[in-house]
């Protein structure tokens, strides 16, 4: 008899561990309960019992009728009065874009074809020459220091440059003389360009985020296009987008700026039907020098001039920059970059309705518009901003680790150094993979909006620990400003991101989860449809089938995460090779957990999970390092499985399991009810802990790309300007760096002779004396001499003559003085001008 009742057990979680429909499993428990009347030895009460129980429990749950009346009624109604309702702007936020990975992530069994099947990124021989031509000549053109701190904008032949090559028009469609590139193309250039000048790499960027260029691409009427992008793509015109105000950060839909629709005078035309706009937005990028101001408002038409609705809603216009009562030019100083960036206000700004984007049609499409631009946007330019400064800290701090010794020995062997290295290497790895798998998307015409979101966050997140790790290794190299220091500025930059298209915070608490929740989850959002529908007969019977499909899918996670958990796994067939399979296998079992505790969260916690940040952030950790885990495999499997980079990998994948662990653990220590935190716990992690990080060996793996040149350190620092100038900032790091290992050899021979006795460690002058002894030949006596002068180089920090703050590093009298008035400005700065504008 308990061998039967087992083996039911074990036929039932089969089913519900492969997700067999539920008219399907009650077909195979009617089955076996058939079976058991051929088992000698069971009573007829002991079937009579279980039969009654089958038409009492399984037979109703397959009649949907049956099922509305004795149990979805009560929950929909229980439902309706719990669940919280969806504002008109977070539905616009919930409809824009597409659910791509994240919907598999959700659905607790990801499909790992449909990632494994994407192209390799590759960029056209069009965008390739671009990198190699106008992208370095950009690059060569941008002096850091000269921009940031003495002239506090780009060269004008800089920005000449950048509109003549047509830098401001990667988006736009060739057809309209943009260069048309792909969001490869479009990263790369940042990617390049950020490694050299933040300020400059935000001037490129922002004309081709979004902003004007990308809505006018979206929504614009013909005549708009026709008139505005290739302007645009010319540099013609040089856009901005204003929609943060100091009332409305980032809960911008609060915004109080207004349009209202009216009569008004217009090119010398009296009656022309418009809009009256007054707002006051700050912080907008390129706004000082911007001919051309992309204003959000809210519209309203109290008169009914265009239709019987007053309160029309978020709505976009473009708006010249010459036009009356719009004051614009001034310039906010942030955190020490150069880029142009200001407020804008509009006092009674009569503008003609053609001037709103789209037209009439879209007066009152502006959220959904945004939201739709920034799922695209977001995955693309602070990314790559974030991956400029991981590759340039990753490259330069590394070989700054090898050649600035302490205690006689290269800073990076020490295993405290080494241990730091390892994160700045993991990370980088975990930040470039994030991000060519989301471009890759963009680049198959997905709109992956909840992934966008992920991939902003995590990879500005991330970047942040790189590069205060890499402030770290540097010390005062890294803190004293001045033209050879090249880690400063992009250390002062990291806030900027953080803060920018959806702050970290927010991004993290609230929308990732929230949205991904609702977006990506198989049934959760058929289960709020139904609950908001007016029509209640219709709303049951959806809400009805969507209900028992989800309890199902509860059931079947259950199941797999318990199973996932007592085998770790190991059973599974999973893709990849020796070093990966075992990640394919935990993102398996992880993404089963995910959907189990997600599902938990949600059922306990009902509406209030939205002001939960704590709860959802940890659940956005989850997801976050899910989608950073599937990217760090695509990549290795793009790369063609290297066996260099078998290390990083490992690196950072086990560090992205150590994150869902820590972040699973925090959702259930913090559930509300201690006892389903501690199921959750039991079913999730049933036998211990399973991952422990990235541990030593590997860290000490990682840090040694690192610290010498290889084709994996290449790999990982791919697409950074690197200068040949043995005198340039980053350059005289990568010349001492040869040097030092040239003359590695030379070195263990002298520490021999040190041991020796025959040389002493004290010496000042151990060169010459080797040499005196034969030690050393002359011409090695020269290279350890000449490896000696680049170490020099690579370790100065500027000096700087007080009064005066002349710049006054050995060897660079060439470089520009700064006169202290000009430090003045900054501190009193008022209407800093900028040379292009
Ligand atoms: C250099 C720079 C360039 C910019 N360029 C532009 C531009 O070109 N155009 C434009 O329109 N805007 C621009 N912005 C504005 C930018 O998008 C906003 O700064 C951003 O939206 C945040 O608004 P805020 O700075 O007012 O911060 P606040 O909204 O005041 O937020 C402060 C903190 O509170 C957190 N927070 C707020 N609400 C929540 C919540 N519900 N849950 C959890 N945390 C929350 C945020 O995450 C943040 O950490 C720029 C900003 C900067 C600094």
């Amino acid at each position: 008899m308990l061998m039967w009742i087992g083996l039911f057990i074990l036929i039932t979680a089969v089913a519900v561990y492969f997700r067999v429909s539920l008219l399907l499993s009650s077909a195979m428990v009617a089955l076996g309960l058939a079976a058991m009347h051929l088992v000698p030895g069971v009573s007829t009460t002991t079937l009579s019992l279980l039969w009654v129980i089958y038409a009492v429990v399984v037979i109703p749950l397959n009649l949907p009728p049956l099922r509305k009346t004795l149990i979805s009624s009560a929950v929909y109604s229980g439902m309706a009065k719990v669940m919280p309702t969806i504002s008109q702007t977070e539905q616009e936020a919930l409809d824009a874009g597409d659910v791509w990975w994240e919907g598999e992530l959700f659905s607790g069994n990801p499909d790992f074809s449909k990632i494994r099947s994407m192209p390799i990124p590759k960029l056209t021989a069009e965008e390739q020459a671009f990198m190699d031509g106008p992208v370095e000549e950009l690059c060569r053109m941008s002096n850091d220091w000269k921009i940031t701190h003495e002239n506090f904008d780009l060269s004008p032949e800089a920005w000449q440059f950048i509109k003549d090559k047509g830098f401001f028009a990667m988006i736009i469609p060739k057809e309209y003389g943009g260069l048309g590139f792909s969001a490869l193309a479009h990263s790369e250039v940042v990617v390049k360009l950020g490694s050299r000048s933040g300020s400059t790499a935000v001037t490129v960027m922002v004309p081709n985020s979004l902003g004007p260029g990308k809505l006018l691409m979206h929504y614009g009427t013909q005549e708009q296009k026709d008139y505005y992008l290739p302007r645009l793509a010319r540099g013609e015109e040089i856009p901005c987008f204003g929609l943060t105000g100091p009332d409305s950060g980032s809960d911008a839909g609060a915004m109080p700026d207004t349009g209202v629709v009216c009569y008004g005078t217009f090119d010398g035309k009296d009656k022309v039907l418009g809009i009256r706009l007054n707002w006051e937005k700050r912080y907008i990028t390129l706004a000082p020098v911007a001919t051309l101001l992309g204003i959000a408002f809210k519209l309203y038409d109290p008169d009914h001039l265009l239709s019987d609705v007053e309160d029309r809603g978020i709505t976009l216009a473009l708006v010249k920059r010459d036009t009356e009562g719009v004051q614009v030019g001034r310039r906010h100083f942030p955190s020490n970059q150069a880029f142009m960036n200001g407020p804008i206000r509009g006092k009674d700004v009569f503008i003609p309705l053609d001037w709103i984007i789209g037209g009439e049609a879209y007066i009152g499409k502006g959220w959904s518009m945004l939201m739709e631009c920034l799922a695209d946007g977001r995955a693309i330019s602070l990314p790559a901003l974030g991956t400029a400064a991981s590759k340039l800290a990753s490259r330069y701090t590394g070989s700054y680790a090898r050649v600035r010794k302490q205690f006689r020995t290269p800073i990076g062997y020490f295993e405290g150094v080494e241990e730091v290295l390892a994160k700045i290497g993991g990370q980088t790895y975990a930040i470039e993979s994030a991000r060519l798998l989301v471009l890759s998307a963009l680049d198959q015409g997905e709109v992956p909006s909840v992934i966008s979101g992920v991939v902003k966050q995590q990879t500005m997140e991330r970047m942040r620990e790189v590069v205060n790790h890499a402030m770290d290794i540097h010390g005062g190299h890294g803190i004293c400003m001045g033209p050879n220091n090249f880690l400063g500025r992009g250390y002062q930059l990291i806030p900027v991101g953080i803060t920018v298209e959806g702050a970290n915070i927010l991004t993290r608490t609230m929308i990732i989860f929230g949205q991904g929740a609702l977006r990506s989850h198989p049934y959760l959002l058929d289960e709020v449809a139904a609950v908001h529908n007016p029509d209640k007969k219709r709303g049951l019977k959806e809400f009805d089938k969507a209900l028992f499909a989800h309890a199902g899918f509860i059931i079947s996670n259950i199941v797999r995460s318990l199973w996932l958990g007592i085998t770790s796994a190991r059973l599974l067939s999973a893709p990849g090779d020796k070093a990966t399979r075992y990640y394919y296998r935990q993102m398996v079992r992880m993404s089963a957990a995910f959907a189990l505790i997600a599902d938990f969260c949600v059922v306990s916690l009902g509406g209030s999970l939205k002001r939960r940040e704590k709860i959802s952030g940890r659940l956005a950790d989850v997801l976050s390092n899910l989608y950073v885990m599937t990217a760090i495999l695509k990549h290795y499997e793009d790369e063609g499985q290297p066996q260099d980079d078998v290390a990083l990998v490992r690196w950072a994948c086990d560090d992205a399991l150590l994150n869902i662990q820590t972040a699973m653990k925090g959702v259930m220590t913090n559930m509300p009810i201690p006892f389903i935190g501690s199921l959750l716990n039991f079913l999730v992690f049933p036998l211990t802990k399973p991952y422990q990080g990235p541990n030593d060996r590997q860290g000490h793996a990682v840090a040694r790309v690192l610290l010498s040149p290889s084709v994996a350190r290449d790999r990982l620092t791919r697409g950074i300007y690197v200068s040949g100038d043995a005198n340039d900032a980053t350059g005289r790091i990568d010349h001492a760096l040869e040097y030092v290992l040239k003359t590695d050899e030379l070195e263990k021979r002298l520490r021999k002779h040190m041991k020796s006795g025959e040389l002493s460690p004290a010496s000042l002058t151990l060169y010459e004396d080797a040499k005196q002894q034969n030690i050393i030949s002359a011409d090695e006596f020269d290279l350890l001499m000449e490896a000696k002068a680049a170490v020099r180089n690579a370790i100065k920090v500027d000096e700087f003559s007080f009064p005066g703050w002349k710049v006054e590093t050995p060897g660079s009298e060439e470089q520009t003085a700064v006169d202290s008035e000009q430090l003045t400005v900054i501190g009193e700065q008022k209407t800093m001008g900028g040379g292009s504008s």
